[in-house]
């Protein structure tokens, strides 16, 4: 955002516009309301603000709430593509041209900085033409902000100016917000969340897609610490702020990791915990009507994250499993991660239940039948699911903190 968080916004309103999916004809008007409860949410927090709707896009009236503020949370929200803060001005051209001078001299503009006007004439009828008002705004600007130069081709700053019915709009800053699919608007999802930097950055991507996702961890007393779990939850926190809340399961997973490290099968047990993990999942799925898995995976990462891994461990369910971050490199993984503010919890020291029990030499081309008989031969291992299910507990976090009990019920009404 740079110049935006630098200096003191004197705005009046801020311009949403919506992403990609506006093109998508029958949906459109599911995903703007999407959207739209989303953004009314999120604005609990600025209690003056008012929401005006209009075709392809939203207006948010401040009305003396902090716009700076309003555009970092609002930059979170799917289904908005950017951000414009705009200066309101009467449908009269003095006053038009006193806001666009005023809006261009808190630019603060270096010497030499090159603008043009762009005016459109929404409301016809507006006296002007949109031609006849580029100068009308261009000449008192150019008089009033020595140094600047105006050049219509490639401007340093381009200030549009938008006439409507009720009042003309003016703006200059287009500022990116996070894009994609409202949330929600394609389905349900199990994340799998572990305490490392791939998870968090995969749950973000699956609700950039429209999906709302449910988080799943696997924690083992006394292997894994309180602290650990507590990591978890705060990141879940941070991923809530995209969603209005998450749900969170947390599955005591001690038991049949115990099961599994009694087989001796050393080289295998990644394998076999990632299929109970995906298990699990799947069964928590189901309850919750989630129709896919998502995991943190990235082809190569680890031994667990080769294809003949990839293949093993994903025959563990029936349900699709997403990877969306397949194909990413870490480095990629990591700035992503930093953007969405998870990183720095991630990088926290604390253990997780599978690096724990990582062998010498795991298995990068582990042998599904191989695989399928130790599972056999492990009788209990139904039961010690069935028990990891049961014993499941159900968290539901929202920004800043978390809830314990709270039923979905007061949770959507409190935020939708
Ligand atoms: P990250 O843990 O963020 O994925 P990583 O590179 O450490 O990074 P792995 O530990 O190999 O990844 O795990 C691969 C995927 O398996 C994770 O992305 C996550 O989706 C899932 N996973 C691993 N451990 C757990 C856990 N304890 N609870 C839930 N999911 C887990
Ligand atoms: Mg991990």
């Amino acid at each position: 955002m740079g110049r935006v968080e630098q200096r003191k916004m004197n705005y009046d309103l801020l311009l949403l516009r919506f992403g990609e999916f506006t093109l998508k004809g029958k949906n459109r008007a599911r995903f703007e309301k999407a959207v739209l409860r989303h953004v009314r949410a999120l604005l609990q927090a600025f209690p003056k603000a008012v929401i005006q709707r209009e075709f392809g896009r939203l207006y948010i009236v401040l009305n003396g709430e902090s716009g700076e503020e309003m555009i970092k949370v609002l930059q979170k929200v799917f289904g908005i593509t950017s951000i414009s803060p705009v200066k309101l001005a009467k449908l009269d051209v003095e006053d038009i041209a006193s806001k666009a001078v005023a809006l261009m001299q808190e630019l603060d503009l270096p010497e030499g900085a090159t603008f043009k006007v762009n005016a459109r004439r929404v409301w016809k009828e507006f006296p002007h033409s949109s031609h006849e008002l580029n100068h009308l705004v261009g000449a008192p600007v150019l008089r009033s902000c020595s140094g600047l130069k105006v050049n219509v081709r490639e401007p340093d700053v381009e200030l549009r100016l938008e006439v409507r019915e009720q009042g003309a709009y003016l703006f200059c800053e287009v500022i990116p917000a996070a894009g994609g699919y409202p949330l929600g608007t394609n389905g349900k999802a199990m994340l799998l969340l572990s305490g490392g930097i791939d998870s968090p950055v995969a749950a973000w991507s699956a609700m950039r897609r429209g999906l709302e996702v449910e988080c799943v961890h696997f924690y083992s007393y006394p292997y894994t610490s309180e602290r650990a779990k507590e990591k978890v939850i705060d990141l879940a926190k941070v991923l809530s702020g995209y969603a209005g809340h998450i749900r969170l399961h947390l599955v005591p997973f001690t038991e049949v990791q115990t099961a599994f490290t009694q087989t001796r099968q050393e080289n295998l047990i990644i394998t076999l915990m990632r299929r109970a993990m995906l298990r699990i999942a799947t069964r928590l799925a189901e309850k919750e009507g989630a129709l896919a898995l998502v995991t943190g995976d990235s082809l190569g990462q680890v031994a667990s994250q080769t294809l003949q891994s990839m293949n093993v461990i994903g025959r563990a369910t029936n349900l699709p499993l997403l990877r969306p971050l397949v194909m990413m490199d870490k480095n990629d993984i990591i700035d992503k991660a930093k953007d969405i503010g998870t990183y720095d919890l991630s990088i926290l020291p604390y253990e997780d239940c599978c690096t724990l029990f990582i062998p010498k030499s795991p298995a990068t081309n582990p042998n599904l039948w191989v695989v399928e008989k130790i599972e056999a031969s492990l009788r209990e291992l139904p039961t010690l699911i069935d028990e990891a299910v049961a014993k499941t507990e159900t968290i539901t976090l929202k920004p800043g903190k978390a809830v314990k009990g709270l039923d979905d019920q007061t949770i959507n009404e409190d935020w939708f």
